[in-house]
This record gives structure tokens, C-alpha cells and sequence, in this order.
């Protein structure tokens, strides 16, 4: 290949490489599999190896490889970023609507309805079709550069129209930069199994994340971003109203909201905020109201701006899932790990749909934080989440001069094996016979998503445990039919069924079986990956920290995480006896990314039960499978958990077939085994 022909194989590959993120991320519809991925971002490393000179500015190799300037560098905002006027009631939002029309001297004024993303407001300038700045909104004025980590985002284009000649001589798009819920989740997890504070929520977790210095970890935090304003537009046609500009942003690469409405009255405005604040426990991010913008653009800058903000645009709040409790105690919860982890047990209070009796309080920092005292009344919030948290005391009810007891030993095996992890507001409890530990690993071992063993609930542990029939996972298939008949409620028929789902479970994959084993940091994911790398549990076991950190998904902490966990020596011989009562100890021969779902299209709606929707997706993808936001005539599986939204209505208009979880997940047992 001689230099001109490397060039345009350069411009060729980014070009594609491009596509393909803009499939993943923006459509949610990729057509390659990881490793074909990887393959063409290979190639296109080697060729701009051979020829630095070459490297485009905007090549996608460069996402994560760009050394950061040291220090906080700011960004002068062209022009300025406006915030928002509240409203929060149909009534506020009517009288704005009134303003906005006798301002214009009209009756009626299109609107554009978009739901408000609970993120980070950022702005992001493309000159030419080349992404070269990208800020925080700041103080609206000024924002500080974050480009290296915007530029980390493969949600983001890093060209628009740059390579077809069809790009904006400039433009400055703005959006939020948001985190989904089961990417918060995941690192929150991650933190708190290290040691390190977790984040209040996904805003806070977007924002400490675009801050980081490094790139390469700030990509690992999965950062998104949507597309919801324009900031500065040249050279790019004809552009009337805010909707034209947002079809542009979705041509151009951008991912736009799907759920944006276009609204002709006040009366179908007021419709489109009620259905998007109906879809608020369906979506996979946090929303916290609706934002309206005239679409004219003729119109927006006719009325102009206050000092503050713009008369043409105003934010429709959400109630939030709020309610008032009291405190009834303070616990601490110990993990399966050890981690100790303070919770309030409140009384029962309804919020968001459901009735909320505790509240996990993070670290024992929060609770100095929110000066809690146990019989305060306190306001709950709940995010689209499950997980309530406290937001603040309303009222102090307890005994003010009680202050907050840190652990001293552990609430469960009394050892006084307690130690605070370095900086980290952690509390962990060592003692490897600790029955709380003991219990919360059998339960894992046991789980659905694990070794799936029917029958062995809390109830069930607890009491193996108490009558010493249990001491480790490896003890479960030394039970015999003498042992279970002494449990309480334990009958002949039981005690068999039970039997039997212990036999079953000796032969589940070895995925199944690492992430039953309850490695620190290692999920469903990174246990399957671990286990489709490998293929055994030897192989698994004798791997060194640079194999393991050459499986996708495992970053260092994973590694160190695996690496100590393997070289202690009851591992080993856990290993050795669940060898012994022939648990199974490698993967099933076929890869599961041949999948058995290849050729499915799955769509789904509403709250899932058993995993997130993020979970759930991924795991179709791991099987071949595709996943898509929206239905279509492709489509060939509607999942509809809790609350699904309208797309079950167009499935079964285009004669879709719905299914519940429970046949889903049946479904993926059925491929999986
Ligand atoms: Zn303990």
C-alpha cells in the first residue's frame, strides 16, 4: 500500500469506525460484533503507526489517547448559556403560555416539548465538521474545557459532515451529558467495593466524571449525551425553527431525544407534558421535568431574554417521588464482602408507587452529613430508581446529644475485625467465618443469576447456618436428606425438590459459577467475560493480572480484585471441594457470542424486575441478539415489564409479539441452560 492509498484507507476506516459508534451508541442497533470492532480500530492504529503524518485530527484512535494539559483551563462562552425559569404546575405553565402569545400578539404558538435530562448542561463546537472544544455550561459565562473527556464519549461525533464536505462552517451544539442508571449503579458498586465514596446520584456521577483528568477513565464511566439546543449555527442552510435544528443534529450524527414532541397548542403541550412525565419510570436515565421552547426561531429571538434567562423557553417540573418519615433505628447492614454499611429502618411511608421502610444511608459520613439522629422525621426522595435516599432531616425528633456511633466490631460476628480503609469512609468487617458475610454469600451463590438454586432462600441459609450445616458454599452439596429434614417446615417433599436443584446446579456454566463465587468488582458481565476468555476455572485461576486486564470490561481494580481473591488459600481450597462434588468447572463449548439469538430483534418497555433494561440488553446482545429502542416491522419481541409505554401498543398494531419477563427470562434460560 503505498502513502496515498494508506491515506484514504485512514479517511475510509475513521469514516466507518465512526459509523459504527454512531450504530452503538446514538441507534442502539450495532451490525458488527466487538471483535470485528476492534479489528478496524487495529488496522487503522497500524496504518497511522506506519504514517503519524497521516493521523487525522479527528481520528477515532484519538479519543482516549490525547494527553490532557495539566491544570483547569476555562472557556469563554460566546454566548452566554442561559438557565431556565421553573414552572411547576399546568397553571404556571398556562400563564407563561400566555405571556409568550400577547408578547408575539398571537393565539397560538408552536411549541417543542423535550423531557429535561438530569444531567450536565455542556457545549460542544464543531468548526469545519471537527469537534474542537467542548465545555461545561459553568456559570453560564465561563465553563471549564473538557474536551479530552467529551472527546472520550463515542456518543459524541467526532466529525460531522467533515469528511462529506457537508458540514456547518460552525456550530455549537449544546446538550446534557447524562449518566444511565445502570451505568451509575455500576460504578457505585465498583466504588463502594474499593473503598471509594459513592456518588449521590447519576447527575453528580456525570459531573465528577467529565472533570476527571484522564480520559481513558472518564471512558470507562460511559457518559452519554443528547443533543437539545443550538448555540452558534453558520454555513448550514436554511434553519427556521428549533425542530429543523434538531432533525440537522440527527442528520449531522447526533443523538437527539426520541421522545422530543412538537406541540401546534396549549392544549396538546399540556398532553405532551403529562405523557412525558408518564414515561418518566420507563426511561434508563433520570429526567425532572419537561423543557418548552417556542419553535420559531424568528419567534425566540422577538421575545429575547431577561437578564437571566429566555423568555422563549421555560422547564415544566416534575413532582419528585418525595415523602416524610421518621427514623424509627439506625442499623449497619454488613455485605457479602464485609463492607458494613449504615441504613435507616423507617416507617413504612408510600413514594413514587411504592412503600419505602428503609433507606441505605451509603457511609457513616452521611449520616454526619444530614445531622440524622434515630426518631427524626426526614424527607425521602426517590429517583426513577428503586433506591430511596434521605434528603434531609424536616424535623429532629431524637436525642440531639446521642452522637453517631462509627462501628467498633462488627453487628453480626461481634469480631472487632474492623478496619477503616485508608481515606474511604469504609467500614469492613475481615473475619472470614462472619455469619451476615456468610449468609449474604450463600445467598449470592444461589441467586438466579448465579447457580440459580430453587428453594434456597433467606429462610432456608439462615437456618444452615445456625445449625452449623453450613460454613462455606462448598458445604451445600455436602447436605444430605438428614440435614434438611431437621429445618423447620422441612417435609419429605421439599427436602427432595431442594435435593435436586442443588444436583442441577453442579452443571451450570462456569460464568455462572465465578460470579457465584463473589469476586469484588466481578459482575454477571465481567464474570461471563472472564469465563468466555478462559473457557476453565484453572485457566481462570493461574491467569496473571496482564491476561486478565486483556479481557474487555477488566480495568486494574477488576484484575487485582481477581488476582487476590484466587491466591488466598480458602479459595483454593473451596475450589477444590466443589471439584470434588463435581460442580462444573468450564464453559459450554459454544460461544455465546454465536449466539442463539442472532437474528432477534428485541425491544423493551417499561421496569423489569429481575435486572435493568441495560442488563437485560446487554445480555440479549452477548447472545447474538439485537436491541432496539423503537418498534419497528423488524422487530420480533416486545419485553414488556412494569408500566410499559406506548410501544406495546404499536407492537400489537403491527402484530408483534409481547411477551412478560417471565417468558423472557425463560427464554434466556431456555439459550443459556
Ligand atoms: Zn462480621
Amino acid at each position: 500500500m503505498d502513502r496515498n492509498q494508506a491515506k484514504q484507507e485512514i479517511a475510509r476506516l475513521a469514516r466507518e469506525i465512526e459509523q459504527h459508534n454512531y450504530n452503538y451508541y446514538v441507534l442502539d442497533a450495532p451490525t458488527i460484533s466487538d471483535q470485528e470492532y476492534d479489528a478496524l480500530m487495529h488496522r487503522l492504529l497500524a496504518l497511522e503507526q506506519k504514517y503519524p503524518e497521516l493521523t487525522l485530527p479527528y481520528s477515532p484512535t484519538r479519543r482516549v489517547g490525547v494527553k490532557v494539559p495539566s491544570g483547569v483551563r476555562t472557556v469563554r462562552h460566546e454566548l452566554k448559556m442561559l438557565s431556565l425559569d421553573n414552572t411547576y404546575s399546568a397553571d404556571e405553565l398556562r400563564d407563561w403560555y400566555a405571556r409568550v402569545t400577547s408578547r408575539l400578539g398571537v393565539d397560538r404558538v408552536e411549541c417543542v416539548a423535550e423531557l429535561k435530562i438530569d444531567g450536565v448542561s455542556a457545549s460542544l463546537l464543531y468548526e469545519a465538521g471537527v469537534l474542537t472544544v467542548g465545555a461545561t455550561r459553568g456559570d453560564g459565562e465561563v465553563g471549564e474545557d473538557v474536551t479530552h473527556n467529551i472527546r472520550a464519549m463515542r456518543m459524541v461525533p467526532l466529525f460531522c459532515g467533515a469528511d462529506s464536505g457537508g458540514a456547518p462552517r460552525l456550530l455549537e451544539a449544546r446538550g446534557e451529558v447524562y449518566m444511565d442508571r445502570a451505568d451509575f449503579d455500576r460504578i457505585n458498586l465498583i466504588r463502594r467495593e474499593s473503598g471509594s465514596e459513592v456518588f449521590a446520584n447519576p447527575r453528580n456521577a456525570a459531573s465528577g466524571s467529565l472533570k476527571l483528568l484522564d480520559p481513558a477513565e472518564s471512558s470507562k464511566r460511559n457518559l452519554r449525551f443528547f443533543v437539545h439546543s443550538c448555540g452558534r449555527l453558520e454555513g448550514a442552510g436554511q434553519i427556521k425553527t428549533h425542530w429543523d435544528f434538531l432533525q440537522l443534529a440527527r442528520r449531522l450524527g447526533f443523538a437527539v431525544n426520541p421522545h422530543n414532541r412538537l406541540c401546534s397548542s396549549f392544549d396538546a403541550l399540556r398532553e405532551a407534558c403529562r405523557e412525558l412525565e408518564a414515561l418518566r419510570p420507563t426511561l434508563s436515565y433520570d429526567v425532572d421535568g419537561v423543557v418548552v421552547k417556542v419553535n420559531r426561531l424568528d419567534w425566540q429571538s422577538e421575545l429575547g431574554e431577561t437578564m437571566k434567562s429566555p423568555r422563549w423557553a421555560v422547564a415544566y417540573k416534575f413532582q419528585a417521588y418525595q415523602a416524610t418519615t421518621r427514623v424509627n433505628d439506625i442499623v449497619v447492614q454488613v455485605g457479602r464482602t464485609g463492607v458494613l454499611t449504615p441504613v435507616a429502618e423507617l416507617e413504612p411511608v408510600p413514594c413514587g408507587g411504592v412503600v419505602i421502610s428503609r433507606a441505605t444511608l451509603h457511609n457513616f459520613d452521611e449520616i454526619d452529613r444530614l445531622g440524622l439522629h434515630k426518631g427524626d422525621r426526614v424527607l425521602l426522595e426517590r429517583a426513577g430508581d428503586v433506591i430511596p435516599k434521605i434528603v434531609k432531616v424536616v424535623e429532629p425528633g431524637g436525642d440531639r446529644r446521642e452522637l453517631r456511633r462509627l462501628p467498633t466490631n462488627c453487628p453480626s460476628c461481634r469480631e472487632d475485625f474492623i478496619c477503616r480503609d485508608g481515606e474511604a469512609v469504609q467500614y469492613r468487617c475481615v473475619n472470614p467465618d462472619c455469619p451476615r458475610q456468610l449468609e449474604r454469600r450463600l445467598l449470592h451463590f444461589a441467586s438466579r443469576n448465579a447457580m440459580d438454586i430453587v428453594g434456597m432462600g433467606e429462610a432456608v441459609v439462615r437456618q444452615l447456618i445456625d445449625r452449623g450445616l453450613a460454613r462455606s458454599v462448598a458445604d451445600i452439596y455436602d447436605l444430605t436428606t438428614e440435614h434438611l429434614l431437621e429445618l423447620d417446615f422441612f417435609a419429605a417433599k421439599k427436602v427432595e425438590a431442594l435435593l435436586e436443584a442443588i444436583e442441577a446446579s453442579k452443571g451450570r456454566s462456569l460464568s455462572r459459577l465465578v460470579l457465584g463465587l463473589g469476586i469484588p468488582n466481578i459482575g454477571e458481565k465481567a464474570a461471563a467475560l472472564l469465563a468466555r476468555e478462559f473457557r476453565t476455572m484453572d485457566g481462570i485461576v493461574s491467569a496473571g493480572p496482564e491476561a486478565l486486564m486483556a479481557v474487555p470490561e477488566i480495568g486494574e481494580v477488576s484484575s487485582e480484585a481477581v488476582v487476590r481473591f484466587f491466591a488466598q488459600p480458602e479459595t483454593r481450597k473451596l475450589l477444590e471441594r466443589l471439584k470434588k462434588s463435581g460442580v462444573r468447572m468450564d464453559e459450554p463449548d459454544v460461544p455465546l457470542a454465536q449466539g442463539r439469538l442472532t437474528g432477534q430483534v428485541f425491544v423493551f418497555t417499561g421496569e423489569l424486575a429481575n435486572r435493568t433494561r441495560a442488563q437485560a440488553a446487554q445480555l440479549v446482545k452477548s447472545l447474538g441478539g439485537e436491541v432496539s429502542a423503537t418498534v419497528t416491522a423488524r422487530t420480533n419481541w416486545v419485553v414488556a415489564g412494569q408500566a410499559p409505554g406506548s410501544k406495546v401498543a404499536r407492537a400489537s398494531k403491527l402484530g408483534i409479539r409481547i411477551i412478560e419477563e417471565k417468558e423472557f427470562e425463560e427464554m434466556l434460560h431456555d439459550v443459556i441452560g
